[in-house]
């Protein structure tokens, strides 16, 4: 089957990460096109994904902007329509895997008349969408695709709720390479003592800088647990939160807290990290539409208490596969920490029981099966 995957960011978010798993088994037939060009270019180049940087104008439109921004936007993109829907004539069917790249690839759909399919990998609610964005997305895969691959049901329900067709929307999971995860490319004592934390109890904490992500209520949890609890930071302002990046240091210094938490940036070897950690921390102020990091901190054997809300819930069993405290509750967050801290060994039979759990739920081999036969279907029916 031939697919046009196309994705808006050049920055490889989880919504980039999960495409790069989907588009491998099409590597030989499929062209991903991008609309910006950037560090995901060079992941899928390593992955031998056809890929083409197919715009150098960025799309202005921001998740709170309005019609008319919207309207201007799109009279500047005619010609990044023009080469979609051109380039959609040599292929089955168009993935769009954001929602900038539905607005485009709903056009270029009409115009070349191939089926359309939405990856949804958002939450399509107030705390993330303003009302003009979320109507466009509804009413573009409502109008225009023939299929919408929710990542989870969270997602899947507001979209529905938001005015979704509830035909069109199936719930696939993100699936992850499980042999990948057996075998960490760095060894525990070699990655603890890279960062100097031995004798700590780490706790590590995976996402973008944002404030949404949260990783300020992690800072202040720290204030509520002893000395030798530390905060690894991943991950990096991927879109332009560097406000936020400066707020968190800011925290940092004024709770004296210099010495117990670092900052790493964003990484690529996150296996070899988060095995390394004592606990992974998912700490959300809004519902995590999937929450990637949680599976892969299952997958790693390392405890994991999440932010309860959104697709989290449907991650992690409190007690049995993970710990659930809810948004923004520093001290829940700190009572979680201090308890795998006092008892590894009732953390650790958890910690297995997820691991064990997430080999089967989200196994990239069965999760891209479920894509394909989806897509299959949708071919069929045109
Ligand atoms: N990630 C990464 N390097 C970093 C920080 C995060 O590769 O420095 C990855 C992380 O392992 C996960 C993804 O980025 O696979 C984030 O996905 P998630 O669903 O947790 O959040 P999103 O970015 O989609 O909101």
């Amino acid at each position: 089957m031939k697919i046009l995957f196309l994705d808006q960011s050049g920055k490889p978010g989880g919504a980039e990460l999960c495409l790069l798993d989907i588009a491998k088994p099409y590597r030989e037939s499929c062209l991903v096109g991008m609309f910006a060009d950037g560090e995901f270019r060079k992941l899928l180049e390593r992955d031998r994904i056809p890929v083409e940087v197919l715009s150098d104008a960025p799309i202005d439109v921001q998740k709170e902007s309005g019609l008319i921004q919207g309207i201007s936007q799109m009279i500047r993109q005619l010609p990044l329509i023009l080469k979609v829907s051109s380039y959609a004539k040599n292929h089955n069917l168009i993935y769009t895997n954001t929602q900038k790249s539905l607005v485009i690839g709903a056009i270029a759909s009409l115009l070349s008349r191939r089926p359309l399919v939405y990856h949804l990998h958002d939450i399509l609610s107030v705390e993330h969408f303003s009302r003009i964005n979320r109507w466009i997305a509804v009413t573009l895969a409502n109008r225009f695709a023939s299929l919408v691959i929710a990542n989870s049901e969270s997602s899947r329900t507001a979209f529905i709720e938001a005015g979704g067709r509830v035909e069109l929307v199936s719930v696939v999971y993100n699936g992850f390479d499980i042999e990948q995860y057996r075998s960490p490319l760095r060894s525990v004592p070699q990655v603890r003592q890279a960062l100097g934390v031995e004798q700590k109890f780490v706790v590590g904490h995976f996402s973008r800088l944002s404030p949404w992500k949260g990783q300020h209520i992690l800072i202040q949890a720290l204030t509520q647990c002893s000395d030798d609890v530390v905060a690894l930071f991943v991950g990096d302002a991927l879109f332009g939160e560097q406000d936020y990046a400066q707020q968190l240091r800011n925290q940092v210094n004024e709770l004296k807290l210099g010495d117990r938490v670092k900052f790493l940036g964003f990484q690529s070897d996150i296996i070899s990290l988060m095995t390394a950690c004592d606990l992974v921390a998912h700490t959300s102020t809004a519902p995590e539409p999937f929450g990637r990091v949680i599976v892969e901190a299952m997958l790693c054997g390392t405890p994991v208490v999440a932010t309860a809300a959104g697709g989290a819930i449907e991650l992690v069993q409190p007690a049995q596969t993970g710990w659930l405290t809810p948004p923004n509750d520093v001290p829940a967050l700190a009572t979680v920490i201090n308890y795998c801290h006092a008892h590894p060994e009732q953390a650790k039979p958890i910690a297995q029981a997820a691991q064990l759990q997430a080999r089967q739920r989200f196994n990239l081999e069965g999760v891209n099966r479920q894509i394909h036969e989806l897509l299959e279907k949708v071919r069929n029916e045109e």
